[in-house]
């Protein structure tokens, strides 16, 4: 079972990787296709985040640079689970694309074990 910390930036740090993994994971199936390159983002370093390189397309970059920085700045502390929090940040085009990405990247994680990811951005 993941272990639920105290800290609010290592929270911070578990759901932004979370995030970037997910969505890296989408892309790559979902926007083969696509011309896709390195994420770049002034505020973060995505790969770092990652701990691994995060190769996304136009579409999924906004998503998560949108992402990022939402989660970045949530008041909340501790973070409640986005679908139980009173405020809805996220800008409705892109809720609705994370809530695909969780759902699509959740169930591959789910099937290669990757149980711990699911805690916490189930949207
Ligand atoms: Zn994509």
């Amino acid at each position: 079972m993941p272990v639920m910390t105290a800290n609010p930036s290592k929270d911070l740090e578990h759901d932004l990787r979370t995030l970037a993994l997910f969505i890296n994971l989408y892309c790559r199936y979902k926007h083969a296709d696509a011309p896709r390159g390195p994420v770049q983002m002034k505020t973060h370093d995505v790969d770092a985040i990652a701990r691994k390189p995060v190769v996304l397309c136009e579409e999924c970059t906004k998503l998560l640079v949108h992402a990022f920085t939402k989660r970045t700045h949530c008041p909340m502390h501790p973070k409640p689970a986005c679908k139980h929090c009173p405020s809805h940040c996220y800008h409705p085009t892109y809720r609705a694309k994370i809530r695909q990405v969780m759902k699509f990247s959740g169930k591959k994680m789910l099937l290669g074990g990757r149980l711990d990811y699911l805690f916490h951005l189930l949207f």
